[in-house]
């Protein structure tokens, strides 16, 4: 490619707990914090062996960011309030796994039991 790819120009935590992402092509992305846990990159989330089921959202339910920080221009590093905070996120990444504004999916809540 001839054009550098898009970068984020802006991003924040949302009242909603949503991550908001604004990118240098003008776009806006939203992501839920238990779908950012679960499609952590590091290499102690990715499944160790193929027949191994990937996580998912509702491995982490509740679960909610805690800090986000740049890495050198190219990756954000997330913190989760599960302890969690391996994860690199780089910009492609960030890209493939964002939300259209409006389209994020609301987190699981916590199953309340009758008693
Ligand atoms: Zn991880």
């Amino acid at each position: 490619m001839s054009y550098p790819p898009p970068h984020p120009t802006d991003a924040r935590l949302l009242a909603t707990e949503l991550l908001e992402i604004s990118w240098s092509d003008g776009s806006k992305l939203h992501y839920p914090p238990d779908h950012l846990r679960a499609s952590c990159p590091c290499a102690q989330c990715a499944p160790t062996v193929p027949t191994e089921a990937p996580k998912t959202t509702r491995d982490f339910v509740g679960v909610r960011i805690r800090s986000l920080g740049e890495i050198g221009s190219y990756a954000f590093r997330i913190a989760f309030t599960d302890g969690h905070e391996l994860g690199i996120y780089t910009w492609p990444k960030l890209r493939e796994v964002g939300f259209p504004e409006g389209h994020a999916p609301k987190p699981l809540e916590l199953p309340v039991f009758e008693v």
